[in-house]
């Protein structure tokens, strides 16, 4: 869904829809499906360019990084964009910056809405996604997933341990 700043009214426009807008990409190019995804956005003309005020409610499929499950992630995220056609000159960068909000360059006049939505779904995936806080993960021997099962590699490895691997020979009557 493309929007076109020239449609913008005056009094502000209120975008609220309901949409797909497909998969992510993770760091290591692994698909994140995302679920329905709920958008409200307030756009309206600024000094500097469009102000684009954004709610987003939407899910991702993620994978865990100790049990390797799929799992779904819900996610909501309120940002503040401001479309401009042109980026500042280096300068006035950091001071806009300080004004919390953000400059998205935007060709032709016409913001990809997906796109800027998929950009900002990118961000709340966490760096370590778990399923939950207390995933139990695999087990590093069998591989078993010790949320839905158990195994006894733990038991087995302990009394591998404790038990003796050198064969004390009686003492000679010498010493
Ligand atoms: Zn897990
Ligand atoms: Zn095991």
């Amino acid at each position: 869904m493309l929007i076109d700043i020239k449609d913008i009214a005056r009094e502000g426009t209120l975008i609220e829809r309901v949409m797909t807008i497909g998969t992510l990409r993770g760091s290591g190019n692994e698909p994140i499906p995302t679920g329905v995804t709920r958008v409200r956005a307030l756009l309206s003309r600024g000094s500097r360019g469009v102000d684009f005020s954004c709610r987003v409610e939407s899910s991702l499929t993620l994978e865990c990084a100790r049990c390797l499950e799929p799992y779904e992630m819900p996610v909501s995220s309120d940002f503040h964009l401001v479309f401009v056609s042109r980026m500042p000159a280096h300068g006035t960068e950091n001071q806009l910056e300080e004004e919390d909000c953000e400059l998205y360059p935007v060709s032709e006049g016409k913001v990809d809405l997906p796109e800027v939505l998929r950009e900002q779904l990118y961000l709340s995936i966490p760096l370590k996604p778990l399923c939950r806080e207390d995933c139990c993960g695999l087990c590093p021997r069998c591989g078993i997933n010790r949320n839905i099962a158990s195994c006894d590699c733990e038991a087995l490895g302990q009394n591998q341990v404790s038990s003796p691997s050198i064969v004390w020979l009686p003492r000679s009557p010498k010493q």
